[in-house]
Formats: C-alpha cells, sequence, structure tokens
C-alpha cells in the first residue's frame, strides 16, 4: 500500500488525533488528478442493475446481457462476466435461487470470497494485493457500533457462513467485515451525482474527512478519481467530504458521530475557531435563528419574491440584495485564475458583510432548501425562464457561501443556469450575454470537476 501511495506522490503518516492521514509529498495543482484506485468489489445499486455492467458499472443501456443461469447480474460483454465468474459469481449464482440478498449480504459475500483467495494465496490478480492489506487493516469501530447494528451484522455473517464454506475466516472476522462496510464504504455516482452503486475502496478509505475538503470523489464505471479543488502543498494533509457540506453544523455533527464515529475539528467545525475562523462563521449563516420565523413562513416569502409582478419591488427584496452582492465579489473568482488566497479573502468580506447586515434574516435558511431547489425544477419545467434565472441565481450564491468555489455542485448547477438563460427570452441580448458568462463559469469548473474519467468528460463536451 505505501508503494502504491508513493508511486502517485502520497504518504501515510500517523497522527495524535486522527489515527493516520494522507498528505502529499509534491504540489498538486487545482484539477489535477491526486490518485485513481480500484474497489475491492463494487456493484451497482438495484435500480441501476439493469444498465450497468455488475463487474465494471459502466453504463450500457438496453445492450446488457444476463447470466443465463442466475438471470440476476447483467454484464457488458464477455470478458467482463468471464472476470465477474472467475472473481466470484461461481459461488455465488447457485446461492440467488435461494434467497435475496441486501446490499450488505452481498457485499460480504463478494468481499469475503476475495480474501478467502487472498489467504489461500491463489488470488490470481496478485498486484492488487495491497488492496487486501489495506482493507484489512482499516478500522471496525465494533466497540462503538449500536446494539441494533451488531444484530443485524451477527444475521447477516450467519447467513453467509451458511451459504459459503470458508476455511480461513471466521463468522467473528465477517462481523469485522461488516463493521468495515458500515464506516468505509463509498457510493459510487454519476457525473449529475446520481449514485448508481456501492464499493469497498480500501485506498479511498485512508483520506480523512474535512467540511472545507481540498479534494472530491468521482467515479468512472467501477473506479475511484480523487481530484485536487485547492492548491496542496508538499506535507499537507489532502481531506474529502464523507458527508454533504451543505448540511448544518449539528446535523453533520449527528451524522458524522453517528456513521464515523469521530468529532470534526476540521477548519469549520474546530471548537477554537467556534464563529472565529472564516469556515465556521458560514456555520453561524446558515444556523437557524431563534427569531420566530417557519419554514412555511419562508417558502412563502421566496415564493412571493419570485413571482412578484414588478422588476422593482423585486430589487428591492433582501433576497435580491444578498444574491447580488455574493455573486458581483465571487463569480469572478471561478472565472478568472485567482490565487486561493484571494478568492478566500473576497469570501471573508463577503461573509462579514452578510453577517453586519442580513444575520437575523434567516436568508439561508438551510432547512428549506430542498424547497428552494424544487421550487427552481418547477420553474424550468413550467418553461418560466426569467423566474428559474432569479431563482437559480438565489440558490448559486448559497452554494458560492457553502461549497468550495470548484465543487461540482457548483459546476453542475452553473450550467443548468446557463440554459435557463439561454432559454429566457424576456431581456433580449442581456439574457444571451449572460447566458455565455454563466456557461463560461460552468465550464470552467466542470473541467477541474469532470476532467478525468469517459463519463465525466462527455458533460464537457455538452
Ligand atoms: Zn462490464
Ligand atoms: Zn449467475
Ligand atoms: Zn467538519
Amino acid at each position: 500500500m505505501e508503494t502504491f501511495l508513493s508511486q502517485n506522490g502520497l504518504s501515510l503518516v500517523e497522527n495524535e488525533n486522527k489515527f493516520r492521514s494522507i498528505i502529499t509529498n509534491k504540489k498538486i495543482d487545482i484539477g489535477k488528478t491526486i490518485i485513481i484506485s480500484h474497489p475491492l468489489i463494487s456493484f451497482p445499486i438495484l435500480t441501476y442493475n439493469k444498465i450497468r455492467c455488475d463487474q465494471c458499472l459502466k453504463k450500457k443501456e438496453n445492450n446488457l446481457q444476463t447470466c443465463s443461469k442466475c438471470q440476476r447480474v447483467y454484464y457488458c460483454d464477455r470478458s467482463c462476466q468471464k472476470s465477474s465468474w472467475i472473481s466470484h459469481h461461481k459461488l455465488l449464482c447457485p446461492l440467488y435461487k435461494k434467497s435475496k440478498n441486501n446490499m450488505d449480504e452481498e457485499m460480504l459475500k463478494r468481499v469475503t470470497i476475495l480474501i478467502e483467495k487472498f489467504f489461500n494465496n491463489n488470488n490470481n490478480n496478485n498486484n492488487e494485493n495491497y488492496l487486501f492489506e489495506t482493507f484489512l487493516k482499516l478500522m471496525t469501530h465494533r466497540t462503538e457500533q449500536s446494539i441494533n447494528n451488531l444484530k443485524s451484522f451477527e444475521k447477516i455473517s450467519n447467513n453467509t457462513y451458511e451459504n459459503l464454506n470458508f476455511n480461513k475466516i471466521s463468522k467473528d472476522d465477517l462481523i469485522n467485515y461488516l463493521c468495515v462496510f458500515y464506516c468505509n464504504n463509498f457510493n459510487l455516482h454519476d457525473n449529475q451525482l446520481f449514485v448508481y452503486g456501492e464499493g469497498t475502496f480500501p485506498i479511498g478509505s485512508l483520506f480523512n474527512h474535512s467540511c472545507r475538503p481540498n479534494a472530491i470523489v468521482m467515479y468512472d464505471g467501477a473506479v475511484q478519481i480523487i481530484k485536487c479543488i485547492e492548491v496542496i502543498n508538499v506535507g499537507e494533509e489532502i481531506n474529502i467530504s464523507y458527508i454533504d457540506v451543505a448540511l448544518d453544523r449539528v446535523t453533520r455533527k449527528k451524522m458524522l458521530q453517528e456513521k464515523y464515529f469521530f468529532e470534526c475539528q476540521c477548519s469549520r467545525c474546530s471548537v477554537q475557531e467556534r464563529y472565529s475562523g472564516i469556515f465556521s462563521k458560514i456555520d453561524q449563516l446558515i444556523e437557524e435563528k431563534d427569531q420566530v420565523i417557519t419554514k412555511k413562513d419562508f417558502n412563502t416569502s421566496l415564493e412571493n419574491w419570485v413571482s412578484s409582478e414588478s422588476k422593482l419591488e423585486q430589487n428591492e427584496s433582501k433576497f435580491s440584495k444578498v444574491t447580488k452582492l455574493i455573486l458581483s465579489n465571487l463569480l469572478s473568482h471561478i472565472k478568472n485564475n485567482t490565487t486561493d488566497n484571494d478568492y478566500i479573502n473576497s469570501l471573508s468580506e463577503i461573509i462579514s458583510i452578510l453577517f453586519q447586515n442580513y444575520s437575523k434574516t434567516n436568508l439561508f435558511y438551510i432547512s428549506s432548501f430542498s424547497f428552494t431547489t424544487k421550487l427552481f425544477y418547477d420553474k424550468i419545467d413550467l418553461q418560466q425562464w426569467y423566474q428559474s434565472t432569479i431563482l437559480g441565481n438565489y440558490i448559486l450564491s448559497i452554494y458560492l457561501i457553502i461549497y468550495p468555489r470548484y465543487h461540482p455542485m457548483i459546476g453542475l448547477h452553473l450550467f443548468t443556469l446557463g440554459k435557463c438563460y439561454w432559454n429566457d427570452i424576456t431581456n433580449g441580448l442581456e439574457s444571451v450575454k449572460e447566458s455565455i458568462n454563466i456557461l463560461e463559469c460552468a465550464q470552467k469548473v466542470l473541467n477541474i470537476t469532470h476532467n478525468e474519467g469517459a463519463e465525466n468528460v462527455d458533460i464537457i463536451n455538452q
């Protein structure tokens, strides 16, 4: 594993608080691929199993061939079917008739078959042995798992043990593997960030979490790609995010504790920095304020703003003012090659201004955000393009506060917003100009986030 990491210019170092971290041995620039790694096992989730190959997870609508014996798994071609057969399917195919597996059981069976082969030293893929070594060193957090989890793990482990014969692996080991899956497995997502599969990626699991990450995780079929979104200097730690960083502090804390068993001490969550550091201030902005404003009140005022008859009335709204303030200051940092420092300084300034003027307004009412995005897509469906641009800009301004500037969420949103402007003819030439501006920004972000992997590159060429 150390060799594989060092080939990629990375090192694993011991760290008092976090057990271990990945640091870089060379400066990494924005948009560069940090590491590409393979899973021990990955497979499509149920809704995708007929359009994505069970072995390579590449998309191939309508043309997948099913295994004629079990008719439960689908492959893109003979070679994938053969690889799967040799890897695990030969043992699992006859079992599908008996029972229906849940995801955990399916993952456990496949991974354990491979680990048994690894222990028996007859694993065909010897150059991937580091994946097994790394997996077996991952933390189980077994003593911290809930009683319910452990009960279900025991049940799955019993089922698996009854169905398959293992010589070198005990029932207890299986419970450990399930514990590792629980806090390490990844959801594979497509270029639009829709989840299509689940995978055990031992190398990816070595990267620590941050709520303000300097790297993102992308996929191409079954392959995991970690990309740099902020300049990372020699000796600095590389962080990805395990959860959506748009969540508020309390929710993030709860999720990270329950699923990953740690208390986040990143630049946004650190107790020392609480509301003094720039990133921790973001959380104060998006947290619900004491003053009484219900979700319903907020949603109504948002709807009124978007659909107000006169443009003047619209411009007077706090929503408009905040949107304009943020976009006029931060969009240039996407388009131009400003340094991370310049960008953070601008962000810092904007956040201070928002604090002084709007800190009691709940303008960033994050628990209403699903309503806001739904309203945006409703306007698109209704082809109310002008209104969709108003809402799209407001959403963009929130994204620019909570996500790092070169985040896939920002790139994808810019792309959608650019198309809304293109369709909006009420403002004539102005909207054509704005459309080009927004689409150029989208291209800049997507060239950083989506420039590796065939399916991802597709979106840039659109
Ligand atoms: Zn395939
Ligand atoms: Zn089969
Ligand atoms: Zn954090």
